[in-house]
């Protein structure tokens, strides 16, 4: 059972490493959401726990994109935000518990045992919509049953449509879930990424909302 710690301070690190490894696991850790990201996105690491406040990517940021490639693994919030609002925002991004520090060893060691008991039973690894089906694990998709090579951006921005079926999604809102807020290449980027999935997954199964943005047609849902 490996579990990736991501975590800026180092007291804290050593604290929980010291903690989940006397536990019995076998702990990795990351010090920004960068590294933190890339790590999380290994299919070893099967319990993620992530600190909110990070450098060079926020911790929500990491989580908006690690529910993109990875829905069910569990993860565990650390926060030093104690608002009601922030832990609902929290785990409407895909977290699956928070902790607000400081907090004790043994409350994080319950929370890990009751998310490992858990993990995966309420999400899936696969999302279909209509004839197209994204396997999250292995990054493949099928369209009617065909395989379809995708290239990481455009696995991202299906997985977006797949994981809400109906919902239009403007260029800006795009942006910000696959490409991140600190993108700042070519304005017409999504369009450019719309018009290459269309191509491959066959025009009619992306619709286009005037002056709103795009959503998978209704055949597709
Ligand atoms: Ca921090």
């Amino acid at each position: 059972m490996t579990i990736l710690v991501v975590e800026d301070e180092e007291g804290i690190v050593s604290f929980v490493r010291r903690g989940l490894e006397d536990a019995g696991h076998r702990v990795v850790t990351a010090s920004d959401g960068v590294d933190g990201l890339v790590m999380a996105l290994s299919t070893d690491v099967e319990l993620i726990v992530l600190d909110l406040g990070l450098p060079h990517l926020s911790g929500e940021e990491v989580l908006r994109r690690l529910r993109l490639r990875r829905p069910s693994v569990p993860v565990i919030v650390l926060t030093a935000k104690d608002a009601v609002s922030d832990r609902i925002a929290n785990l409407d991004a895909g977290a699956d518990d928070y902790m607000v520090k400081p907090f004790s060893v043994n409350e994080l060691l319950a929370r890990v045992r009751a998310r490992l008991r858990t993990g995966g039973q309420d999400r899936t690894d696969a999302l279909t919509a209509g004839d197209i089906t994204l396997d999250l694990a292995r990054h493949i998709a099928f369209v009617a049953g065909a395989t379809i090579s995708l290239s990481a951006r455009e696995f991202d921005l299906l997985s977006v449509f797949l994981h809400h079926p109906g919902q239009v999604f403007s260029q800006t809102r795009l942006l910000d879930l696959v490409w991140g807020y600190d993108f700042d290449g070519a304005s017409n980027v999504v369009e450019v990424y719309i018009s290459q999935l269309r191509r491959k997954l066959g025009a009619e199964h992306i619709q286009t909302v005037r002056g709103v943005g795009y959503r998978l047609s209704d055949g597709a849902r």
